[in-house]
C-alpha cells in the first residue's frame, strides 16, 4: 500500500514537471497569438517568435505585461468606440491566461513539495495525514487546469468564429 501510495506521488511530480515544460517555456505568442505570422499577414515569419507560434513566458516580461494593461485602458478612457480591436482583447486574455497559468502552476508545484516532503521526512501521523490529503489535493489540481483547459477551448473556439 505504501509503495502504491509513492508511485503515485512520483508519478505525479513527473507529469507536473511535463505540464511545466510544456505549458510555461511553450506560451503562444502575443504578437502573432500562436500563428507564427503577424497579424493580417501570412507570408511574413513574426518577428517575435521567428514564427514558431511559441515563446517562453520568461520572454513575456513584467514590463511588458504592464505596458500592454497600460494601453488597453488608454483605449477605454479615449472612449471612442471600436478603438479596442478585436486583438487587443486576444492580447489581454492571452496576457491574463499566462499570469494565472504560471500561479497556478507554481501553487501546485509548491504544495506538491511540501507534502512530498512531509510524506518522506514526517512520523506515522504525518504520512496518514498526508494521504488523506492525497486525493483532494490531486482533485483540485485537476479542477484548476481543467478550467484553463477550458478557458483555451472556448477562446481558440470564438476566435475561430
Ligand atoms: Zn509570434
Amino acid at each position: 500500500m505504501k509503495k502504491y501510495i509513492k508511485l503515485i506521488y512520483i508519478l505525479f511530480i513527473v507529469i507536473t514537471m511535463v505540464m511545466i515544460s510544456s505549458q510555461v517555456y511553450a506560451a503562444q505568442c502575443p504578437v502573432c497569438n500562436g500563428t507564427g505570422h503577424p497579424p493580417g499577414s501570412s507570408g511574413v515569419k513574426c518577428p517575435r517568435c521567428n514564427g514558431t507560434g511559441t515563446i517562453a513566458i520568461s520572454e513575456h516580461t513584467a514590463g511588458e505585461i504592464i505596458d500592454e494593461a497600460g494601453t488597453f485602458i488608454q483605449k477605454g478612457e479615449s472612449g471612442a468606440e471600436g478603438k479596442i480591436s478585436q486583438s487587443d482583447l486576444q492580447d489581454l486574455s492571452n496576457t491574463i491566461y499566462n499570469i494565472l497559468l504560471v500561479v497556478g502552476i507554481v501553487v501546485a508545484v509548491i504544495a506538491g513539495l511540501i507534502m512530498g516532503i512531509k510524506f518522506i521526512m514526517g512520523g506515522i501521523e504525518e504520512k496518514a495525514e498526508i494521504k488523506n490529503m492525497l486525493i483532494p489535493y490531486i482533485i483540485g489540481c485537476i479542477v484548476v487546469f481543467g478550467a484553463f483547459t477550458i478557458w483555451k477551448i472556448v477562446v481558440e473556439l470564438l476566435q475561430s468564429m
